[in-house]
């Protein structure tokens, strides 16, 4: 949080309305006085996920998931605060550019730009020539190897020493990813004739490379390791483009190399993303699902692609979208299709492709063909399995009414057997967590009126009056000295973001549970007089304890501190805190 303006993020908060934010994931529904819906955070069917529009904040009582804006779009696409926050900020046209103080990753950016731009500029060196020929013999125009900002990485170290001659140190090079130190303490280029492939992040600034071997070299595909601006499971290649061109068509094409990206890109087709060698992660899955409702993994036409292919389909459905799925001829990837059947080809096979559960069975040669072998029970149990992790109910019932299709078993029984299955694997990280224990409940009835402030804050009177000790439980007590520290001056609450994870959880239940009004006089005195109460109470049980081992004037003091107390205790609001 140190990084960031606290204004300017309390800024992008109230420009960016939760509801409407989580509302493009999520299928909210009016309730009360908030909206709830089913959580994305985990498998349930009936919604415990709530979002608070007066107090924008979201918490699931399923899971414990919780918080504000930011904290949403960091755990559900898997991405930092900084760029939580300047998304948002760009979105709703908020200018954050002077209160973004420093940001460790920047020059990180600025050596890997610069590596860009001298990659660049080496496939257009007469030494790259075999590079050039060996993308025109894969069909890409200079238009488009431009266009997708390719490079050349030349061998003998080049691209170490033109960072160096730079001012870039050798340790911020490898740092980057880009180069490598040998044990005799030389450090050498990672990418050595290699075609590369720019990695962009979410804002289209080029974070690592992907390299394509044209000497024989092995690995063919060498990718740069994750650094402190690559996570390789959270990027999606080809996402900058694509989210321009999705918004228009509603349906976003999964690939899964390098060279089906930039084909289909060539041939007009923006609206692809790649994997590039990993296998699909939940949180590209979200982002995906973020570009477009309609998505269709169309992967290489081998064992293996079909392989990928079904189990993207599965965290697709996890994700809460019904993904469409193509499957490629025995040896085919999207790039050699187009490459012999043409763009038109192609995009038919988009318009026309299979559900995962059609897909699945053809995988095994056709349902008739599985039955006839005995495999049938155990293909059903796997089709189920998947149903059963597809989120919400809508996309189950989907599923099981495909399978049912296919399969010809009735919906009932599907729907029996996979209830069966899931109670027999259901595990223990699922269940709610007990929140009942009478100290948490009075404690939490106490913050709820804490934070039911005016706009938003917490109740000046009431953060005043309290003190640490008047909790019982150690989360409530470490909540409230830091929502006393943090926001005692004025009233309004601190950005979640900065706020300790442990209590992050705690938070945002009772901000959604609270109530939205802010306390009469007449609940804040029967707050005080019950925690005055309290109070007394308390000191009486422990001078009773001293009174046992004291005697002379010690034990006349105590006698007389006691019956103070039980006088006062008689009058409300006698013994002011
Ligand atoms: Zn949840």
């Amino acid at each position: 949080m140190s990084a960031f303006d606290e204004t300017a993020v309390a800024r992008v908060k109230d420009a960016a309305d939760i509801v409407s934010v989580i509302g493009r994931y999520v299928t909210l529904s009016r309730s009360g006085s908030g909206h709830r819906g089913l959580c994305p955070f985990h498998h349930e069917k009936t919604p415990s996920f709530h979002v608070s529009a007066s107090r924008q904040a979201f918490h699931c009582f399923g899971c414990g998931a919780g918080g504000d804006v930011f904290t949403f779009m960091m755990n559900f696409l898997g991405i930092s605060f900084r760029d939580a926050l300047e998304e948002l900020a760009a979105e709703y046209g908020v200018d954050v550019s002077t209160s973004v103080r420093s940001d460790p990753g920047a020059s990180l950016l600025t050596l890997i730009a610069e590596a860009h731009s001298f990659y660049r500029q080496c496939l257009n060196q007469d030494s790259a020539s075999p590079a050039k020929a060996y993308l025109d013999g894969r069909g890409l125009t200079p238009a488009t190897v431009d266009g997708l900002g390719l490079g050349w990485a030349p061998s003998g170290g080049a691209l170490v020493r033109h960072l160096a001659g730079r001012g870039y140190s050798r340790s911020s090079i490898v740092d980057a990813g880009l180069a490598l130190t040998a044990e005799s303490g030389q450090t050498y280029d990672r990418f050595r004739e290699r075609i590369l492939f720019p990695i962009r992040d979410r804002r289209g600034r080029p974070v690592s490379f992907g390299g394509r071997s044209i000497s024989g070299a092995e690995p063919k595909y060498l990718n740069g390791p994750d650094s402190a601006v690559y996570h390789k499971g959270e990027l999606l290649y080809g996402f900058t483009e694509a989210r321009a061109a999705a918004r228009d068509i509603e349906t976003v094409i999964l690939v899964e190399g390098y060279f089906d990206h930039a084909r289909l890109f060539q041939a007009g087709l923006q609206c692809v993303v790649a994997t590039c060698g990993t296998a699909l992660t939940q949180s590209q899955a979200r982002q995906l699902i973020s570009l477009a409702q309609g998505v269709v993994v169309c992967y290489d036409g081998d064992a293996a692609g079909n392989k990928a292919a079904m189990k993207a389909c599965e965290i697709l459905l996890a994700g809460g979208c019904w993904p469409g799925v193509t499957r490629l001829e025995q040896g085919m990837d999207p790039d050699d299709f187009v490459a012999r059947y043409g763009i038109d080809a192609f995009i038919s096979r988009v318009e026309t492709a299979s559900d995962p559960v059609s897909f699945a069975a053809s995988l095994a040669g056709g349902w008739e063909k599985l039955a006839a072998s005995g495999r049938a029970v155990q293909a059903v149990e796997r089709l189920l399995a998947m149903a059963s992790k597809a989120s919400g109910p809508v996309l189950r019932e989907t599923m099981l009414r495909k399978i049912s299709d296919l399969t010809g078993y009735s919906m009932d029984t599907l729907s029996r057997q996979m209830e069966q299955e899931s109670m027999e694997q259901s595990s223990p990280r699922r269940q709610v967590r007990a929140v009942g224990a009478p100290n948490s409940t009075a404690d939490h009835s106490l913050l709820k009126a804490l934070i039911s402030g005016e706009a938003g804050g917490l109740d000046t009177g009431l953060a005043r009056f309290l003190e640490p000790g008047d909790f019982l439980t150690g989360d409530a007590r470490d909540l409230f000295m830091f929502l006393k520290d943090r926001a005692v001056s004025g009233s309004a609450l601190p950005p979640l973001p900065g706020m300790p994870p442990a209590l992050v959880s705690l938070f945002s239940s009772l901000v959604v549970a609270g109530s939205s009004h802010p306390l009469e006089d007449s609940d804040r005195e029967r707050i005080r007089e019950r925690i005055l109460r309290r109070r007394t109470s308390s000191r009486l049980a422990e001078l009773r304890v001293r009174l046992k081992s004291s005697d002379g004037d010690e034990r006349k003091a105590l006698l007389k501190e006691m019956s103070e107390l039980r006088s006062d205790s008689v009058q409300p609001g006698g013994r002011d805190a």
